[in-house]
């Protein structure tokens, strides 16, 4: 059974990055519509953590 997506799917700037880029998409499908609770963005958001713009779900940052 799939997990349902992440709950901070509309707060998330990096969501919004994730839908409008095809390359990027594959982040959206692997953490925020599945597995999201492993996504740090999630896990610092949670903890009250400052979650820098560019964060990617696996702790690395997107270069621009
Ligand atoms: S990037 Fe992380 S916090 Fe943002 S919507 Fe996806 S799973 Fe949720």
């Amino acid at each position: 059974m799939a997990d349902p997506p992440c709950p901070h799917m509309k707060s998330c700037e990096m969501y919004e990055i994730f839908t409008f880029s095809e390359t990027l998409a594959v982040w959206k499908t692997r953490y925020c519509q599945s597995d999201y609770s492993r996504c740090e963005r999630y896990q610092r958001a949670l903890k009250g953590q400052p979650v820098p713009v560019n964060l990617l779900p696996n702790g690395h940052l997107l270069e621009k």
